[in-house]
């Protein structure tokens, strides 16, 4: 059998439970299942708050901020030159 992780396995129940709907798993109202805060891939930080993957470090935001602005750099040139 395939390992899945507890997330993909929450997933799946929620699909399920949903007649496989992502539409109805988004809009679930059933606020006392246990999976209710770990609907659509969030996780709960040490205060209970829900927040969706890993949250990043400092040094991976400049990482992630300088590569978007290289990126919006380049299509700018490239728009530039088709005109
Ligand atoms: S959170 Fe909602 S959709 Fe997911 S298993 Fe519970 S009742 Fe079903």
């Amino acid at each position: 059998m395939k390992e899945i992780t507890p997330m993909k396995a929450i997933r799946q129940k929620c699909l399920d439970c949903s007649c496989e709907q992502l539409s109805e798993v988004k809009e679930c109202s059933i606020k006392n299942c246990a999976l209710y805060p770990f609907r659509m891939g969030y996780k709960l930080d040490e205060n209970g708050n829900r927040r969706k993957g890993k949250p990043l470090s400092e040094e991976a935001k400049k990482k992630a901020t300088d590569r978007l602005r290289k990126l919006a750099e380049e299509r700018k040139i490239k728009n530039l030159s088709l005109i």
